[in-house]
């Protein structure tokens, strides 16, 4: 019903209705221009007639046939079948077709009536008695209806809007305004790379000629077509533009000027017990240098697990508070939070700066009294879960926000927390998992980047062992042995990401087993539906030594930090992410002691979990993996992009297309210095309203 009354919008209104207008903007569609840069994701080749006598199964085609008769059957269940025959060809004879309908209607079956011409379009398959298409399009003609002239599109679509519905409103809109398949980029730019006119590479797009060389249908296919190519290069050239853009926004804003006096710092530096390593150091004196500029500093810090990061967000938190201004550190789940939380008040113990805690797991008095401290800027630190981040809290001498994990957070609540005010509060942004190359020119262009490639000194190397799942019992006796010898020990129950509840049993049944395996062992238990309390105990209870083995959900996945835990199992290993093996795998080889890291499998293993083990177990390095990981995973899902729902780039595919990114970054570059107006217009026609998200 609402396919029909869509269609009747389309055909007579000018501008589509009201149900129309909905569907398409589910599609991220809000005006003509977007229309045009709908692009399809296949063609249909509806130019030419195959006869019956040429039809082989596996072929795409259309057909033409006259009904010789059309039957409701019953068996083995209820279709619809037509019997269609072309006597055309003298030579081959007659030639026949079965169509076969599961769902039909009794218009359909009207209309298939003996002696109907029909032409029909599908996939061709062996059927028991001869060829057939199953659910084929078609419709009835007559004699020397006219073929069409171009591949017919299919366009990506949403439930209730039809693809015949599509193509109008799309062939509507390109033929309603020349603007909108003018070019926007300057002619010398377009002509210096070779690239297809942009109207013309939309036009091809949208309608293809048919009978292209298998070269050509190839390269359209892969989108690899200059036409394709065009159409991407824009895409990024929008992006880059918009990113920018942003970029000089901020630029143009003013951060307090955080110069401090060395007192805090130089006094934690003397405190802990270890040299900042030279990386460090390197990375404390850029993020101090852009702390003591007016440009709100927007920095990313990143490190394999275990380089030492807290301690740099630290010193650049107590520059920040020695100039006066408060702080705000940020992690992503509570545990690791409260795990900064002791950490910083040990190391300020006596500094007269007081830490706040705030997080969702507490207390409705203890919220209270720590938004009283910070509003009134008695607490110069605040650190806690994104719980900071809400309506409610003040922090009105905010200096710096530090985000630990960052990639941990998704597009939503990053857009939130920028929508926050922040004030012109500068940024740093942490975070274990690297991003490559070609990601870190686009999503996080507008972020500086400073890496910490060095571990700290007197690291052994976690050794991993991959370990059939039957051989249990002797990995028990390891943990048993570890244990015996005054090591710790993370016992990481399976991953299962369908049941919150199932996951529970599943921990609680292995702190049991474990429990009975080892008796002489205290073991403890650390899971996901604790109360913030009892999570905090148990944690407190394996760093202080109390409990020697620690069965634990993901909850562990990020930042815990227990020096003297150098044994791991993980279960399911199979099931597990590169990124967040590679991240439990860290919890452990923080001390002197040589770790191992057991992952324990089940059989049979598929493609990708072999894969994903085989990487695991050849490397240690955070950056190694995270490149394997977008080979196997693909940008988008890497990205974590799939939970927004938006995708971020339509076309073009960050890691096929690396070196148009490059191009597209100079041509951006070249367009803002000679022609801003034309940047904004080639802005506004590919991202119009939805700028945002190219920066989440
Ligand atoms: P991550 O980068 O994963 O957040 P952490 O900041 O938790 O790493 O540091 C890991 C461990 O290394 C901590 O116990 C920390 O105190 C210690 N550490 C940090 N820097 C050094 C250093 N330069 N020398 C020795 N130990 C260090
Ligand atoms: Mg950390």
């Amino acid at each position: 019903m609402a396919r029909r009354q869509a269609a009747a919008a389309a055909g007579k209104a000018d501008k589509p209705g009201r149900g129309l207008a909905d569907q398409l903007a589910k599609l991220g569609i809000g005006c003509d221009q977007d229309l045009v840069l709908h692009l399809p994701l296949r063609y249909e080749d509806h130019t030419q007639l195959v006869p019956l006598a040429a039809l082989g199964a596996g072929m795409t085609a259309q057909a033409e046939g006259t009904v010789l008769h059309t039957d409701v059957q019953f068996r083995p269940r209820r279709q619809l079948v037509c019997l269609l025959e072309d006597g055309a060809d003298a030579q081959a004879g007659r030639a026949q077709l079965v169509l076969r309908f599961f769902h039909f209607y009794p218009s359909q079956q009207k209309a298939l009536q003996p002696g109907a011409r029909v032409r029909v379009f599908g996939e061709v398959r062996e059927g028991h008695f001869g060829r057939e298409i199953v659910h084929p399009q078609f419709r009835v003609v007559t004699p020397g209806t006219p073929l069409a002239e171009a591949l017919t599109p299919v366009y990506p679509t949403t439930a209730g809007l039809g693809q015949e519905t599509l193509r109008k409103v799309i062939a509507r809109a390109l033929a309603s305004d020349p603007a909108l398949t003018a070019e926007s980029l300057p002619e010398d730019v377009v002509r210096r790379r070779h690239l297809w006119k942009f109207g013309d590479a939309v036009r091809f797009l949208h309608a293809p000629p048919p009978r292209l060389n298998r070269l050509t249908q190839h390269a359209l296919d892969q989108r690899t077509h200059p036409a394709w190519q065009r159409l991407k290069f824009d895409e990024l050239v929008a992006q880059q533009l918009s990113l920018k853009a942003h970029r000089r926004a901020r630029a143009a804003r003013h951060a307090p000027v955080l110069t401090g006096n060395g007192e805090l710092t130089g006094a934690l530096l003397a405190r802990i017990p270890f040299q900042l390593t030279r990386a460090q150091q390197r990375v404390w004196r850029e993020i101090s240098h852009d702390l003591k500029r007016a440009m709100p500093m927007q920095r990313l810090l990143q490190g394999d697990v275990g380089s030492g990061k807290t301690i740099v967000a630290a010193l650049a938190a107590l520059q920040a508070i020695e100039s006066g201004r408060q702080v705000a550190l940020m992690a992503p789940t509570e545990i690791l939070a409260e795990q900064h939380y002791r950490k910083l008040a040990q190391w300020l113990d006596g500094s007269g700066v007081r830490v706040a805690w705030l997080a969702g797991g507490m207390g409705a008095k203890a919220r209270r009294a720590s938004m009283a401290a910070i509003a009134s800027g008695e607490a110069a630190f605040a650190v806690g879960t994104h719980a900071l981040f809400e309506e409610d809290v003040e922090l009105p001498r905010l200096g710096l926000a530090i985000v630990d994990e960052q990639h941990r957070f998704g597009v939503a609540q990053r857009l939130r927390l920028r929508g926050k005010a922040l004030g012109e509060a500068h940024q740093l942004m942490m975070s274990a998992t690297p991003i490559p190359r070609t990601l870190a020119m686009t999503f996080y262009a507008d972020l500086d980047v400073s890496v910490l490639d060095e571990l700290p000194p007197g690291r052994t190397p976690v050794a991993t062992r991959l370990v059939n799942n039957k051989r249990r019992p002797e990995i028990v006796e390891r943990v048993r042995r570890g244990c015996a010898e005054g090591r710790q020990a993370y016992w990481v129950c399976p991953l299962i990401e369908e049941s919150e509840k199932l996951e529970l049993q599943t921990a609680v049944a292995l702190h049991q087993e474990l429990t009975q395996a080892l008796p002489e062992l205290s073991v403890g238990l650390l899971h996901g539906r604790m109360k913030a309390d009892d999570k905090a105990a148990a944690m407190a209870a394996f760093a202080g030594g109390g409990t020697q083995v620690l069965v634990a959900t993901t909850v562990i996945e990020v930042g815990v930090d227990v020096p003297n835990a150098s044994l791991m199992v993980i279960e399911h290993a199979e099931r597990f992410g590169l990124a967040q093996l590679h991240q439990l795998r860290g919890r452990v080889g923080r001390g002197a002691a040589e770790s191992v890291c057991y992952l324990l499998f089940e059989e049979p293993l598929g493609d990708t979990a072999k894969a994903r083990l085989k990487v695991i177990f050849g490397s240690n390095d955070g950056f190694e993996i995270a490149r394997a990981d977008l080979q196997i995973r693909g940008p988008g899902e890497f990205l974590g992009a799939r939970q927004s729902g938006v995708p971020m780039l339509r076309f073009a595919d960050l890691e096929r297309d690396a070196a148009l990114i490059e191009q597209a970054r100079d041509a951006a570059d070249d367009l803002l210095l000679r022609e801003p107006a034309a940047a904004a217009a080639h802005v506004a026609r590919w991202l119009g309203g939805k700028a945002e998200f190219f920066r989440a």
